[in-house]
């Protein structure tokens, strides 16, 4: 609660119009519209595979100091951190972020093609866009000479995406220097004029049935560790949850045994769990936990005269913490109306798996913003980003946001 009224008293803009100031600094967006393109694309060949983000970082944080920032730093999870120069005062400090990590292997073609304002490319839309975002308006606040009254801080994270676990963005708020003391944090991730100002939750783990093993003949009658996960996998398939708020859950991978005549010693198989509420998540969590458990205890009974052994082993692999969204939070306001400022009418999309889910979670105002443009395929060998014929608002956008909650200096 205190977070939340102290932000408000931190916006000393008014967030539905442009100040005098920032206008040239949104014209320059404009103008420059093919610069922000050519950075999107040149920081996207530069590979960026999960945990493996390090020389895209080296080359960000070089552009990021040919723009003025200052204090640049790679902490010890590998986030590229950055401040604007020139802050009157420490508070309130705003992280301005985007994520270097995609989701592609070691050894993927990161060419980007490009075709009028069509760019097809892994990750350029999710999230080099993102990263294109931060440095348009870098280069902007500087020629423009813009001095914020808070401390904005420019990071690029690491570890955003799925095996990642939100590694960068975790660290930045539970381990490195900023605990405790980020006001505001925006995440710049993927194209289109979306808001997120909610968090969806996931729980992911891998889970192992282990028994004795032996031969599928030789050794019938006892408990069959793989016999066990399919009753499991049964039990989790007919778990009913609510549309709304939205939970789902997936078996994601199976894995496991040796050959098709040996019964196995072990199968795993990697399940997430994920929803819009906290409350919803604990439930499914529950219900999914006894459906394992309850399998275990029927592929025992189902060979009583059995001695042999049977376990269940529950690894968690990741944990996102769920929070609700809501429009009518002062910052999916505010965000809200600096889109409109710029001409662009925003999407909100409830709740999502990014950044923000941490920072949200502590209850620190946050919100992860689309980069303008367009994108499609996500994710995919197929990814695209159509920058159309407005995708400079996007950048607009970030600016402008930035800007409100920072303050401008006097
Ligand atoms: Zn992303």
């Amino acid at each position: 609660m205190h977070r939340l009224l102290s932000l408000s008293l931190l916006l000393p803009l008014a967030a539905q119009e442009v100040p005098p100031t920032l206008k040239p600094v949104l014209d320059m967006i404009q103008a420059d519209n093919a610069w922000t393109l050519e950075q999107q694309t040149s920081i996207c060949e530069i590979p960026a595979p999960p945990f493996k983000e390090t020389v895209r970082g080296v080359e960000y944080a070089k552009r990021l100091k040919s723009l003025g920032l200052v204090d640049i730093r790679t902490d010890a999870e590998g986030n590229v951190i950055s401040r604007w120069p020139g802050s009157t005062v420490p508070k309130p400090l705003i992280v301005f972020s985007a994520h270097l990590d995609t989701v592609f292997p070691e050894g993927s073609d990161v060419k980007v093609k490009r075709s009028g304002t069509l760019m097809t490319g892994l990750g350029i839309g999710d999230d080099c866009r993102g990263l294109a975002v931060l440095l348009a308006t870098a280069r902007a606040f500087q020629k423009h000479n813009i001095k914020f009254a808070g401390t904005v801080l420019f990071v690029a994270t690491v570890g955003e995406e799925g095996q990642g676990d939100l590694r960068g963005v975790r660290y930045l708020f539970e381990k490195g220097e900023y605990v405790g003391k980020v006001d505001a944090f925006i995440s710049v991730d993927g194209a289109g004029a979306r808001a997120t100002s909610g968090g969806v939750g996931s729980n992911r783990y891998k889970i192992t049935y282990r028994g004795r093993g032996g031969h599928s003949y030789g050794a019938f009658g006892m408990p069959n560790p793989a016999h066990a996960m399919g009753r499991a996998m049964a039990r989790i398939a007919d778990i009913q949850v609510p549309k709304s708020p939205k939970t789902t859950f997936n078996v994601g991978t199976v894995t496991g045994g040796t050959s098709v005549n040996s019964v196995p010693i072990e199968v795993s198989m990697e399940v997430d769990l994920r929803s819009e509420s906290p409350l919803e998540l604990k439930a499914l969590d529950e219900r999914f936990r006894a459906a394992l458990q309850g399998a275990l205890e029927a592929e025992k009974a189902r060979w009583p005269e059995s001695k042999a052994l049977l376990e269940l082993d529950v690894k968690s692999i990741g944990i996102r913490p769920a929070t609700e969204a809501s429009d009518a939070k002062p910052m999916a306001k505010t965000a809200m109306q600096t889109a409109k400022a710029v001409g662009l009418t925003v999407f909100s999309t409830g709740s999502g798996s990014t950044d923000s889910n941490v920072p949200l979670s502590l209850g620190i105002p946050s919100i992860t913003i689309g980069g303008g443009g367009a994108a499609r395929g996500a994710h995919s060998l197929d990814e695209a980003y159509d920058d159309r014929a407005d995708g400079y608002k996007g950048p607009q956008w970030a600016a402008l946001l930035v800007a409100t909650l920072a303050g401008l200096a006097k």
